[in-house]
This record gives structure tokens, sequence and C-alpha cells, in this order.
């Protein structure tokens, strides 16, 4: 798998940006994500403001070289071709950018036409994330999806005519009314791409506090059920050539997601817009999510702290163990002052005993501990003893 961004030039440290793009047609019924509709006025406003926050930020990022640079949202495919432009635009003019920098975008299937899509490859974006979720319309329609089946394979050939060639696709398991069959079918569908994605993410469905799902729960896949859905779709994925190098994530060799590793690696990375989340230096802090004042250019940041060796800790295993390559113990010793059984004592052998964890020892001679593949499946229950007390 490639490693997030190769080492900057010139002393510079690495750093992804994340963009937050508020906005959706419509929400889905499962969403709680920070987003919703928004006019054309309000999506300019957004724009301007996020360039200036974009500017007058970047000062204090000198020393940093961007690696990776990941639009999402909400819905960051309903902005206009010259809007992404000008977002870039303004990345370009206030960072030092990386010569090869991996620039995603998520794309809704419901929003995508020929006039967009040539226009934000134009603009720089070299990664697309299309959100799929399933190929059976009855599916789409119980998420309240604004796109169907079709939209999805009319968009897919258009990023491909477009000249995108690192594409990813977002499915979704446990959707009410999923079978079996109609599982099995959408990834048929999805890998018979012509060409094939070179990346899927494959999501369980969560029914979020707050969402019209948890208020009027619709009859989902069971326990059992959705389960079975969860492990087809890795097997019948690992079987297409498909590496799993994370919970929920698939690649071909050399496509996992740069921008994505930053996070697991903790990596520092900058979140511009409503509500984008950044971490620097062990120095998290979040932007409002307060749309109206940072329209107004009065932007607001919260859950400002820096994080302490043991929360720091906390953060490498839980972060490091999501990926399948898991997290080096050399590096946690170096990091942190001591060994992992030092700073566990018997967790790591009680969870290799029960076949949850695995320790390895790579080419260089390095040891590794990762989640077995039934690990990664109960990864809540194994995560949950590395949380602080
Ligand atoms: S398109 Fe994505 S962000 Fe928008 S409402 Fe649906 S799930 Fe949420």
């Amino acid at each position: 798998m490639k490693a997030p961004g190769a080492a900057p030039m010139s002393g510079l440290k690495a750093l992804g940006i994340y963009i937050h793009i508020p906005f959706c047609l419509r929400k889905c019924l499962y969403c709680d994500f920070l987003s919703g509709p928004a006019d054309l006025e309000v999506q300019e406003r957004y724009v301007q403001a996020l360039c200036r926050e974009i500017c007058e930020e970047s000062g204090a990022y000198k020393g940093y070289q961007v690696e990776t640079v990941f639009l999402g949202g909400g819905t960051p495919s309903l902005l206009k071709g010259e809007q992404i432009f000008r977002i870039l635009e303004t990345l370009y003019g206030s960072f030092h950018m990386a010569e090869v920098c991996e620039i995603s975008m998520e794309m809704n299937p419901g929003t995508a036409d020929w006039e967009k899509m040539t226009a934000f490859r134009k603009a720089g974006i070299n990664r697309l994330s299309i959100g799929l979720q399933s190929a059976c319309d009855e599916e789409l329609k119980a998420l309240g999806r604004i796109h169907n089946s079709d939209d999805f394979f009319h968009a897919y050939r258009m990023a491909g005519e477009a000249g995108f060639t690192n594409i990813n696709v977002d499915l979704m398991t446990g959707i009410p009314g999923q079978t079996p069959e109609s599982c099995r079918d959408t990834l048929w569908k999805v890998v018979n791409l012509v060409p094939s994605p070179v990346h899927i993410s494959a999501y369980r469905l969560i029914v979020e506090e707050g969402t019209p799902f948890y208020e009027n729960t619709p009859s989902l896949p069971g326990e059992e059920q959705e389960r079975h859905l969860f492990e087809m779709t890795r097997d019948f994925l690992r079987q297409q050539g498909y590496q799993r190098y994370e919970i929920s994530n698939y690649a071909k060799h050399g496509f996992a997601c740069r921008h994505n590793q930053i996070y697991w690696r903790r990596g520092s990375y900058a979140g511009f817009g409503t509500g984008a989340a950044s971490l620097i230096e062990n120095r998290r802090f979040t932007n409002s999510r307060d749309l109206e004042s940072y329209l107004n250019n009065e932007r607001k940041r919260t859950d400002c702290q820096c994080l302490s060796l043991s929360e720091q800790m906390e953060e490498f295993m839980f972060l490091g163990l999501r990926m399948t390559e898991g997290i080096s113990t050399r590096q946690f010793r170096e990091n942190f002052g001591k060994t992992l059984d030092q700073a566990y004592p018997g967790i790591i052998d009680k969870f290799c005993g029960q076949g949850l964890l695995q320790r390895r020892i790579s080419d260089k001679g390095e040891e590794w501990i990762s989640l077995t593949s039934f690990g990664m499946d109960v990864s809540n229950y194994v995560m949950a003893e590395f949380l602080l007390q």
C-alpha cells in the first residue's frame, strides 16, 4: 500500500487539508452529518467565506507541505465547477502544495452532469468518491437518497470519460430491505464497471440519534443477517483483488486513500469550513458548526485542546488498529517512552490468545500488532480496552 504521501521537500512537514461543504439537496433519512439544503446565494457566500478562511489561516502553516486535500460534506459536487476551481486556486495560492497532491472530492450521483464533471477535473480534482450505497433502487429509496442506480452508472461513465481514473465507490450494508442477493448484485455490478473502481468503501448502516431513522426506525436486517452481508462484502471484494486496508476500506494495489491514512496515522491535518476538525502536532480544534456566523466571517473554534500523552496513546491505538497493517511496537515505544506491554500489561497477550489480535514481524525485523479478521468484526470490544480508564 502507498504511504500517505512521499516525504515533503526541504524540511517541510506533511499536512492534509479537509474542506467541508455543508450543503445537500435533501437530507438522507439516516444522515447525521453537518449538512442541509441551501440556496445558490448561500452557497456562494459560503465559498467566499471558505476562501477567506483559507487565506487568513494559511500563515500558521508555513512549515508544512500539503500532501492531500479532501472535499467532503455534505455534497461538494453540488457546487459549480467554477466554485471548486476558486477553492483550489485559493489553496494553491496560500499553501505550499506537494507536486503530486491527492485531491479527492465526494460526489453524489444525483448532482453529476458533464459540464461539472469536466470542470472538476480541470480544477484539479484527481480522485472522486462517488456515493452509490446500493444498486437496488428500492434500497436507495428506503435510505432517502436523491439518486437512483441509473444516475450512478451515468455519473460513473462520465467520470471515466472526463479522465478520472482514481475513483472510489461508497457502498452500505444493513440497508432496510437488503438481502444477500441484492447485496451480491450490487457488488457484482460495481466490480464490473469499466474501468473497475480502484477503491471501494463499504460501511455498515448505523442508526444515529437525531435522524429520521432514529425517530422512526424502519425494519432493518437482523444482527446476524447484517453481519453476514458485511462478511459477504469483505470476502467478495478480496476475491476480486481488493485489499482490505482498513475496517471498511478496500483498494487495488497502490490506491489506498492517502488522506484517510493521515487521520489513522495521526498525521497533521487542517480543516476548513463549518464543523471541520484539525489536528496539528497533538493540538486539536474544531470550527464552530454555526453556518450564519461562518457566512459573516465570524469564525469560532471549539474543543481546542492539547492532547495529553495518555490521550495521544489512546488515539494511536484505536486509530492505528483500524488499519490492517496495525501499529508498530517500535513507533509506540519511540512516541511514548514505554513498550506496549508496559502501557497495557497483559492486554495484548490476552487478545492474541483470544484470536482478536496478532503479532507479526515485518521484512525489516520490526514487530507489528494488528487486529485479526475476527478482531476487525468485533473491533469495538477490542478498542474499548485501549481507551482511557
Ligand atoms: S448526501 Fe451524504 S451528507 Fe448529504 S444527506 Fe445524504 S448522507 Fe448526508
